[in-house]
């Protein structure tokens, strides 16, 4: 069901992500994101172009959607994306983190079930 096709095999597809962990518009297509200049990480709801740009609070979000001429910025660092068409086959294995960087920068908990259980992340208890 992968939409997104990363040249690298090792980068995060649209299936990587644990869906549960964001309620979006019904219709779902997410993907994390990485900024090229500082690797901030974020996730983009494709469909409906909602930016979830704090994976540590879901509830912070911004619209990724552009008109002709503009770039999504880093929520981080400011840095404009070099690309207008991020996502696009070929372009889009600059913007995309691996399992590792999304465990590393602390967010394992957004990695889809197979992901989490492929690289041993714990879930914390559900309150
Ligand atoms: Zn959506
Ligand atoms: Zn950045």
């Amino acid at each position: 069901m992968a939409h997104i096709k990363p040249i690298n095999p090792d980068l995060l597809t649209d299936s990587d992500v644990d869906y549960a962990n964001f309620s979006c518009c019904g219709d779902e297509d997410l993907i994390f994101l990485r900024c090229p200049a500082c690797g901030h990480l974020s996730v983009q709801c494709y469909e409906c172009e909602t930016w979830y740009v704090d994976l540590a609070d879901t509830g912070r979000m911004e619209s990724a959607y552009l008109s002709d001429d503009e770039r999504l910025a880093c929520p981080h660092c400011s840095v404009p994306f070099e690309d207008a068409c991020h996502l696009m086959e070929g372009i889009v294995d600059r913007y995309l983190p691996t399992a590792a960087q999304v465990i590393a920068a602390g967010h394992g908990r957004h990695l889809a079930r197979h992901l989490r259980e492929q690289h041993g992340v714990l879930l914390p208890p559900s309150t």
